[in-house]
This record gives C-alpha cells, sequence and structure tokens, in this order.
C-alpha cells in the first residue's frame, strides 16, 4: 500500500502503551464522501497483539474489581470531561470516516458524553437484594460480580456511541476490556481511547486492536480469557460470534439488524408520519439499525401519504456531510453503496414500481464519493426481497394494505424484530399494536429511530440474542449474579 505522508498513521493501545502492529501492516480509513481523502492509517493487527492486550486486560483485571463502582464511575467522568473539549474535532473525524452529517455525528459523540455520565452514576446504585430465607439464623442476598475481560466488537454505523455504550457499563461493573472497531471507523475508534488514556486509566483496563473481522474479531470469539462478548453488527457476523462463544462457555450478547416497519393507519396525522419516515428511514444514509425500511399504508390514506412523502423525499439534498446544507451523506463505503444498489436492482426485478430515486450520483463535486439517491419503492409484496432483507441504506418500500390487523400482520412476517412505529390517533389502534406487535422498541407517533439512552435497547426474533443494552438493563449482561447465605 503507497502510504499518503500527509495522513497519520495511529497505533494500537495495549496496556497503557501506544503500539503498532507486530508486522508493521497497516490498513486506511477512507473518507466515503471523497476516496482520495484518507482520514488515517491503523494497525493491521495480527493475533499477538490481541494476546498481548487479552493477558493485560486479565492482569488489569485483579486490582480494577477492587476499586469500589464509584471509584471506577470517576474515571468515566473525567472521560466525559476530556471527550466534551474535542466534540466538534471528533464529530468531524466521524463525519469523515463515515459520511453522516456533522449535527448528527455532533449528536453522536454528545450521547457518547451523556452515556459516561450516566454510568459514573450508576456506580452508585444498589446491585442486590435482600431475600427472606426460611432458616431464621440466615441472611440471604444477591450481590453482583464483574465476567473479567469483555471483548467488545462494534460496527461502524455509530462509531463513538456504540463502543461508549458497551465500555462505560462493562468498566463501572468492574470488568477490563479489549475493543475491536470497525475497520471503516478505526480512527474515530482511537480518538476515543486517547481520551481514556488522559483520564489515567490503570494500564490494561482498557485497549484496543484495530485489524480485520476474520482476525481480531475472530481471535476475540476464540480467546479461553475472554469471559465476556458483546457484539453490534450483521446477524451473519453476530450468529458466528453467538455459536463460538456458546461452544466455550462465554457470555455472549448480540445486537444484529433490523427491517423496521412504519405503519400509517387512516387517522394518522400524516405529516408528523411523513417527517418522521423521513427522519427514520433517510437520516445517516438509511444506515441505522433502527431505520424505518417498510412503510406500510391502509389503502384509505395511501394516496395522499405517498403525494406527501415524495413531495418532500425531492427536497433532500445529498452531498457531503461536512457541507452546511447537506441532508443526506454519502453510504460509508464503496461496497455498501454496492450492496444498496445491489437491493434496488432486485426490487426492480421482483416487480416493485420505482417511484423515486435508485440512482448512483456521481457527477460534480459527487465524482469521488460513494452517493446515491434516497429511493423509494411502491407495489411491494410482503414476500420481496426488498421487503424481508435488511439493505440499511436509503431505501423505503411501500406496501399497501386494507385494514390494521393486516398492517401488523405484515410488519411481523419477517426474520428481524428491532423497533416499529405506528401512526394513529385511535388509542385502541395504539393498544392492539403495543400488544401484538412483535419489536423490542415499540413507537407510538414517533419515529423508528431515536431511544433514549437511559432506557433498554434491543429486538427481537434475529434481532438480538434477547438480552438488552443501556440504562440499567446493561448490568444484566456485564454481571453475575451471586445469590449469598450466610449463616453468622
Ligand atoms: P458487520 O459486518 O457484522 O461488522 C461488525 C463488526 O464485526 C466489525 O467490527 C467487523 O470487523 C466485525 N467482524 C467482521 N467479521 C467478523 C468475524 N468473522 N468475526 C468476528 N468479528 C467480525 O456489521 P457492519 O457492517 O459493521 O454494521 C452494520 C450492521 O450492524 C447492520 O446489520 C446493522 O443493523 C447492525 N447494527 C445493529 C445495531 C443494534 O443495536 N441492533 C446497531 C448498529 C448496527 P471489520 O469491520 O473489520 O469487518
Amino acid at each position: 500500500m503507497t502510504i499518503q505522508t500527509e495522513s497519520k498513521i495511529y497505533l494500537n493501545y495495549i496496556n497503557g502503551s501506544w503500539v503498532s502492529s507486530s508486522d508493521e501492516q497497516v490498513y486506511a480509513s477512507v473518507n466515503p464522501a471523497n476516496k482520495n481523502d484518507i482520514v488515517g492509517y491503523l494497525p493491521k493487527s495480527t493475533i499477538n497483539e490481541l494476546n498481548e492486550a487479552v493477558s493485560s486486560a486479565k492482569k488489569a483485571f485483579k486490582l480494577w474489581r477492587k476499586l469500589s463502582s464509584a471509584d471506577r464511575g470517576e474515571y468515566l467522568y473525567k472521560v466525559a470531561a476530556i471527550l466534551e473539549k474535542r466534540v466538534d474535532e471528533i464529530a468531524e473525524t466521524i463525519t469523515r470516516e463515515m459520511g453522516k452529517t456533522l449535527p448528527e455525528a455532533k449528536g453522536e459523540t454528545i450521547r457518547a458524553i451523556n452515556i459516561l455520565r450516566y454510568y459514573a452514576g450508576e456506580g452508585l446504585r444498589k446491585i442486590g437484594d435482600l431475600i427472606p430465607s426460611t432458616d431464621q439464623e440466615a441472611l440471604m442476598f444477591t450481590t453482583r460480580t464483574p465476567l473479567g475481560v469483555v471483548g467488545i466488537i462494534t460496527p461502524w454505523n455509530f462509531p463513538i456511541a456504540i463502543p461508549v455504550w458497551k465500555m462505560a457499563p462493562a468498566l463501572v461493573y468492574g470488568n477490563t476490556v479489549v475493543l475491536k472497531p470497525a475497520g471503516e471507523t478505526s480512527v474515530t475508534a482511537i480518538k476515543l481511547i486517547e481520551c481514556f488514556h488522559e483520564a489515567g486509566f490503570p494500564a490494561g483496563v482498557v485497549n484496543v486492536v484495530t485489524g480485520s473481522g476474520s482476525v481480531i474479531g475472530q481471535g476475540i470469539i476464540d480467546h479461553p480469557d475472554i469471559n465476556g462478548i458483546t457484539f453490534t453488527g450483521s446477524d451473519t457476523v453476530g450468529k458466528r460470534v453467538g455459536q463460538g462463544a456458546f461452544a466455550r462457555g462465554a457470555k455472549y450478547q448480540l445486537e444484529m439488524g433490523g427491517k423496521n416497519p412504519v405503519i400509517v393507519a387512516a387517522d394518522a396525522d400524516l405529516d408528523l408520519a411523513v417527517d418522521a419516515t423521513i427522519n427514520g428511514g433517510l437520516r445517516s444514509t438509511g444506515q441505522k439499525c433502527t431505520a424505518t425500511s417498510r412503510v406500510i399504508v391502509v389503502s384509505e390514506v395511501y394516496e395522499e401519504f405517498k403525494k406527501k412523502l415524495i413531495k418532500k423525499i425531492k427536497e433532500i439534498k445529498v452531498g457531503n456531510g461536512l457541507e452546511k446544507d447537506t441532508w443526506m451523506g454519502p453510504c460509508a463505503s464503496e461496497d455498501q453503496l454496492n450492496t444498496i444498489l445491489s437491493y434496488i436492482e432486485k426490487g426492480i426485478k421482483e416487480g416493485a414500481t420505482l417511484l423515486y430515486g435508485g440512482q448512483r450520483l456521481d457527477e460534480g463535486a459527487l465524482k469521488h464519493g460513494f452517493f446515491v439517491q434516497p429511493t423509494v419503492f411502491e407495489n411491494v409484496k410482503p414476500h420481496m426481497t426488498i421487503a424481508q432483507e435488511e439493505i440499511f441504506g436509503p431505501v423505503l418500500a411501500l406496501i399497501k394494505v386494507n385494514t390494521l390487523e393486516e398492517a401488523i400482520e405484515v410488519a411481523n412476517d419477517v426474520k428481524y424484530g428491532l423497533s416499529a412505529s405506528i401512526f394513529t390517533k385511535n388509542i385502541g389502534n395504539m393498544l392492539s399494536f403495543i400488544q401484538d406487535i412483535e419489536a423490542g422498541l415499540v413507537r407510538v407517533n414517533a419515529e423508528s429511530a431515536g431511544v433514549e439512552l437511559q432506557a433498554p435497547f434491543g429486538g427481537m426474533k434475529q434481532s438480538s440474542s434477547h438480552s438488552r443494552e443501556q440504562g440499567q438493563a446493561a448490568i444484566e449482561f456485564f454481571t453475575s449474579i451471586k445469590t449469598v447465605l450466610v449463616r453468622p
């Protein structure tokens, strides 16, 4: 690989030191809005670096677990303060690495700061219960114990929020961590770890090893000293993580894909439903696990909803996320662009009608980037590929139905169950939806994306391993319960 000398080479962080790959190989992080812009180079690490990181985390665990959780929380407060000073710089790095617009990247970084502070505070919350014993002389209670070394594997779509919402609870509850970030957004991850370094964590408590999923990710799955693995990403890789962790008795948590529906009932506020569909489906170029991808509309209001939707979508400005007037940035990589285009082709081949968009944008200022038009299909049948598979791009499938019951049936007829929304003013409709929809995140008159950080987050069916992240729910994964009986 020819290295552009003006681009920085970043390093792994192992046992409190910055280190390169033992075979000196690097990979490039490329700006998807302009492939000639190299954001930085990262170590293409070998299994040796992973082994070093795990052994330093294992050693550090002995002391870290002995600190009070309040003291561990103090470290998180320090990281939050350091990150706060770097918000603008890190937001710009996120936009350059994966393309989301600058306001979205800044919002994500602020969310990461809030998550750090939230879990710093969680360090003071009770962690057990007193349970009545039938033995009058005994005291029975539960307490919690950390898992040990936790391996963290993260995707590129939320390059700072997802690592933080896994690292912060892992650390406050007494675990040490080894992070393997997504290849596309590793510079953001290294900048985050710089903040942990500056906060003065003891050596070995926090480690990051960059490199390929098949080497470092697989190494985390297989490593006998990693006691817990938390993964967010595609269901293909997630299944591999789950099977590998289960086979060697490690605890695992998987957050995977979605095929999230919005249902528009006959009595919906159509302007609200249109705005929520556009924000939920097309922000971040549709690359959110909770992004709206199916819009199931009751026939009475179908034509009116469609007209309003297309009118607004036509106003969307696609461009470089660093520019002020850009509403939608590029796809995160060339691979991602090609996947999206191939789904659009499949939609046309299977008989759906392309109502708007569908084309790559590569003229003028967009010529060196991976841009695609916001895209809407109609006449989509529930069995079609574009109505079943996660596209992870700005593609909406309009499905017309006759009744609300049919809408919920169609909404549930996929392998995923992450997020789902309904737009209606009728309390009966709301209650039927809340009761019957198969989704971990249920939203009424609100877009499918955007769950608050203090609330449990996760999916049903093949979207998740059924545990929950965020809020107090995170303690369930990052600790084990000990039931204690004491006879003094
Ligand atoms: P991905 O391809 O599954 O990658 C996720 C992570 O797994 C990356 O760090 C990747 O490393 C690593 N990996 C790849 N192959 C591996 C292997 N054989 N063993 C272990 N690790 C491996 O997913 P993505 O494309 O980054 O992210 C998009 C997906 O994430 C979508 O499906 C989206 O729905 C899902 N997602 C889910 C949630 C949620 O909370 N439910 C949130 C955000 C995203 P490399 O980058 O080096 O390949």
